[in-house]
C-alpha cells in the first residue's frame, strides 16, 4: 500500500499550552484511520495543522508526497505563496461538525460553488456531477432546497457531497454527527460506510466506536496532545496496552 497522508512531528501551542505535542501519523490510499480521544486532546487541531488552516509550529504534512504549505527550492523549504496553499488546500476535504454550509444558496449550488469557483469547471459539468453525488447521499429529492429547511443529518450529507465534489485525495472528518439528534447520525455515518467501502481515502475524528470498529482499518487514540495507541482496530478498541487508553475507552463499554 502506498502512503496518502503522513504527519511527521507535528506541534501546536497555543501560548504556553502545548496542544500537540509531536503526532506522526501514517495514513495509506484507500484506508481509513479514525482518530478517538478525550475532548481538548488536540484531535480538531491536528486536522486543522494537517490541512494548514493552523500553521504547526513543528513538523510537517504530505499529502501524495506534497508537503502541505511549503516547497522545496533548491534545498530549502520555503511558504508556499497563499494562492499555491489553497490549491492543495482544495484537495483536502473537510467535514465538520457543524456542516458550514453556504446558508443563502441552494444545495445544488452548495455543491457546485468549489468547482465553478476554485476549478474554474462550467456550470453544466460541474452541475451533472453534483447531481450524481447528490444521488449518492441521497438528497437528489432536494437540490433546490436551502439549508434552513433540512434536518442535520440532510445539511450533513449535502456538506460531504460538496467536498466530494472537489475531488479530493482525501477526506477529513471532525466529528460529523456530534451535532446531530442521536436519530439522524446513522444516515450519515451510512453514507461514511459506503464512502469507505468505495476506497476513499478517510481520517475520521469521532465518538462513534460502532463506526470505528466496524470501519476503521486503524484506530489512533489521542490523550493531552500525544498518540497514545495507534493499531488495527480490533486490538487497539479490545485491548489497548495503555492504561489512560483502557480508561477512556471504558466509558463506551
Ligand atoms: P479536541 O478536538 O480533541 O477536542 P482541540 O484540538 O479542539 O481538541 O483543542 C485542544 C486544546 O487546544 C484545547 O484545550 C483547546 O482549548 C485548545 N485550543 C484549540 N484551538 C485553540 C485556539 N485557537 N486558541 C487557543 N486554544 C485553542
Ligand atoms: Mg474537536
Amino acid at each position: 500500500m502506498t502512503t496518502a497522508v503522513r504527519t511527521v512531528g507535528i506541534r501546536k501551542s497555543y501560548g504556553t499550552h502545548e496542544v500537540l505535542k509531536g503526532i506522526d501519523i501514517d495514513v495509506a490510499h484507500g484506508e481509513v484511520l479514525c482518530i478517538l480521544g478525550p475532548s481538548g486532546s488536540g484531535k480538531s487541531t491536528l486536522l486543522r495543522c494537517i490541512n494548514h488552516l493552523e500553521v504547526p509550529d513543528g513538523g510537517y504534512a504530505w499529502v501524495d508526497g506534497q508537503i502541505i504549505g511549503y516547497a522545496l527550492r533548491g534545498d530549502v523549504l520555503q511558504e508556499l505563496p497563499v494562492h499555491q496553499l489553497r490549491q492543495q488546500q482544495s484537495q483536502l476535504g473537510m467535514v465538520f461538525q457543524h456542516f458550514n454550509l453556504f446558508s443563502h444558496k441552494t444545495v445544488l449550488e452548495n455543491v457546485i460553488e468549489g468547482p465553478v469557483v476554485v476549478r474554474r469547471q462550467s456550470r453544466d459539468t460541474a452541475i451533472a456531477k453534483a447531481r450524481a453525488l447528490l444521488e449518492m447521499v441521497g438528497m437528489s429529492a432536494r437540490e433546490q432546497a436551502y439549508p434552513a429547511q433540512l434536518s442535520g443529518g440532510q445539511k450533513q450529507r449535502v456538506a460531504i457531497a460538496r467536498a466530494l465534489a472537489m475531488e479530493p485525495r482525501v477526506m477529513l472528518f471532525d466529528e460529523p454527527t456530534s451535532a446531530l439528534d442521536p436519530e439522524l447520525v446513522g444516515e450519515v455515518l451510512e453514507v461514511m460506510r459506503r464512502l469507505a467501502s468505495s476506497g476513499t481515502t478517510m481520517i475520521v475524528v469521532t465518538h462513534e466506536i460502532g463506526f470505528a470498529r466496524e470501519v476503521a482499518d486503524r484506530v489512533v487514540v489521542m490523550i493531552d496532545g500525544e498518540v497514545r495507541e495507534c493499531g488495527p482496530a480490533q486490538s487497539v478498541l479490545s485491548d489497548p496496552a495503555d492504561p489512560r487508553v483502557r480508561a477512556f475507552l471504558s466509558r463506551f463499554l
